[in-house]
């Protein structure tokens, strides 16, 4: 029966598709007796199965490493080590021939033994490695069953829709765009962590369906609207001509505003606008460069950390830093340090849990706790600044003495380098994320400190509403346009402007189109967001007059609710852009399908 599921788009992109679900992929065992002259049969079965095994890796390596790089392949060589365990071959082979039972049994027995054994240990690193080991188990028994090992649709084959309860970073890191159509998951948020990946990655996604998700199974045919958030459950094959005409039209729409890419990004009375990119992954910032002519304004260093099993070193730092800088060469990069907690955890640390952990021990407050990681990876900053045009951020300042100890730890790193001759930018400039109230409304005495700002909105408005910012259950109050942040922001950007330092923008709200005349309107011209919204935001700025904009927000600052700036934003933009008005486009089918909207309806 065709039925439709609704949720919050969060990575746009039209998609046809069969589910698969993620963390689903038992697969049953048959029950078998031998005699003892079959053993070596069996035997030779699993070495077969293995040796297929090893393959699949290896291709899932190399697929990997192209598209994503080093970091991501590395969980495939991960499971090569898994595979080529002698104690995992010899206890299955010991088993087999104590229990005279066919080798999936045997593989299947001794898998539970190993992961039994694994759970006991007291080591939050160890024990997450048991996912691992279940992934590699569930290959070898696939390959012995002769069924597709599901996680990891095979090359060639057509990508999955990944349907799951919820999807963590460090597993949405490690999708394979390749491999993987779309997700759904019945939890997250625009602004959750794993919702920003997917849009870094490119890879269409709702998240918090309200419908229980049930209804899908594996190889159920999808069709999936990653801009609105509808999602068509075994669609009709007239439902299937419509959306794969709105692709077409979607296609043409993007390739035309992609033809505008190198027009510079100025408003139609002439203000300059700095575009620049949100990037999490080393190999992303590769990429922005080379494809969309810009700088990174928000390097997110902490995913390079959750990505691999372990801390990285200064010197796997400094490569990946200095890599970077020379790769965007001659713009600049803003490595923001490392954001760690909240939803973004690495088990490494062994960090406590935490009722509240967006509240808790969460990115500079971590630094602070731990000033061995934190010079490390400001050592290593520091030293690629000699190799480009870098800055640093530090997040989530809430106190004066906060931004105070983080520059002093600064200044002992950089007297360290002097002492030692290691080169790097003397005139380097230091900024801060205003991403908590307490920061916004401090500004004044904050930005003496500093050489810019930049809003981290995602979180400023999760603070000032005391809305969880992954919570699909009160995603109604999560409001950017907020009357009550709007001042905040308009109030950050003045202070900026009063004080003669730069304020940029890098939370979600630049990337869309509804909003970033309003920001823009508020004397914030540097927009950050994912790469796949710099065309149309582009297209937008080419669209109005800043005066107008300015106009704008002297009307938002008036309002009492969200609702009346949206309708503002709303008219302004239908005025200005309407090919970028989402929602009127999709009433008629069409839709530019840039960003999933997200905020205050
Ligand atoms: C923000 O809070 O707006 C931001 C850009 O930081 P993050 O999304 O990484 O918390
Ligand atoms: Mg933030």
């Amino acid at each position: 029966m065709p039925s439709t599921l609704h949720g919050t788009g969060v990575s746009a992109g039209l998609v046809i598709g069969n589910a698969l679900w993620l963390n689903n992929q038992r697969c049953s065992v048959p029950l078998k007796a031998i005699a003892a002259e079959q053993v070596d049969d069996e035997l030779a079965r699993l070495a077969a199965a293995v040796d297929l095994s090893k393959q699949q890796l290896d291709a899932l390596h190399h697929s990997v490493k192209e598209s994503l790089g080093d970091d991501h392949a590395s969980i495939f060589t991960g499971h090569q080590y898994i595979l080529d365990d002698p104690e995992l071959h010899k206890r299955i082979t010991a088993t087999v021939k104590s229990d005279l039972c066919g080798v999936e049994q045997a593989c299947e027995k001794v898998l539970a033994e190993f992961c039994a054994e694994m759970a006991k240990i007291d080591d939050e690193y160890l024990r997450e490695r048991l996912v691992d080991i279940r992934d590699v188990g569930e290959r070898i028994l696939c390959n012995l069953l002769g069924i597709d090992p599901i996680q990891t649709p095979e090359q060639g084959g057509e990508p999955r829709i990944i349907v799951a309860d919820d999807i963590p970073p460090s597993v949405a890191a490690r999708l394979d765009p390749a491999r993987v159509a779309a997700f759904i998951t019945a939890s997250g948020s625009r602004t959750s962590h794993t919702a920003i990946l997917a849009r870094a990655l490119n890879i269409p996604a709702v998240v918090a369906v309200k419908e229980p998700l049930s209804c899908i199974r594996n190889g159920t045919r999808l069709a999936l609207d990653g801009a609105s958030g509808v999602i068509h459950v075994d669609p009709t094959e007239e439902t299937i001509a419509i959306i794969e005409r709105r692709n077409q039209r979607q296609r043409a729409w993007m390739s035309q505003i992609l033809s505008e890419s190198n027009q510079p990004a100025e408003t139609l009375d002439g203000y300059q606008v700095r575009l620049v990119a949100n990037v999490e992954l080393p190999v992303e910032a590769m990429n922005v460069r080379q494809r969309y002519n810009v700088g990174i304004g928000l390097f997110r260093t902490e995913f390079m950390f959750i990505n691999g099993a372990s801390l990285l070193d200064e010197e796997q730092q400094f490569i990946d830093y200095r890599d970077t800088a020379q790769a965007v060469f001659p713009l600049s990069v803003i490595f923001r340090t490392l954001d760690i907690g909240g939803d973004k955890f690495l088990s490494e640390l062994n960090m406590p849990h935490e009722l509240n952990p967006f509240m808790g021990m969460r990115a500079i407050r971590f630094s602070l706790s731990r000033v061995d990681i934190f010079k490390i990876q400001l050592r290593a900053i520091l030293r690629a600044s000699a190799f480009g045009k870098v800055r640093i951020m530090f997040p989530m300042i809430s106190t004066l003495d906060e931004l105070q100890q983080a520059l002093a730890t600064l200044e002992e790193v950089k007297n360290d380098l002097r002492a030692n001759k290691v080169p790097f930018n003397e005139d380097l400039d230091v900024g801060c994320m205003i991403e908590v109230p307490a920061a916004a409304l401090l500004a004044e005495r904050l930005i003496q400190h500093v050489d810019f700002f930049s809003l981290g909105t995602n979180d400023l408005v999760q603070y000032s509403l005391a809305v969880d910012r992954s919570n699909p259950d009160i995603a109604y109050l999560y409001q950017p346009i907020h009357p009550s942040v709007i001042r905040m922001m308009k109030h950050v950007a003045d202070v900026c402007y009063a004080n003669g330092k730069r304020v940029g923008l890098c939370g979600e709200m630049a990337a869309e189109p509804l909003y970033a005349p309003l920001i823009l309107g508020m004397g914030i011209h540097e927009l950050s967001m994912s790469p796949v919204s710099l065309a149309p935001i582009r297209k937008l700025v080419r669209s109005i007059r800043m005066f107008e904009a300015e106009a704008l927000v002297a009307k938002a600052l008036l309002c009492g609710a969200a609702s009346e700036v949206h309708d503002l934003c709303r008219n302004f933009l239908k005025a200005s852009c309407p090919e970028l008005l989402f929602d009127d486009n999709a009433d008629n089918g069409g839709g530019n399908g840039t960003n999933g909207g997200g905020g205050a309806r």
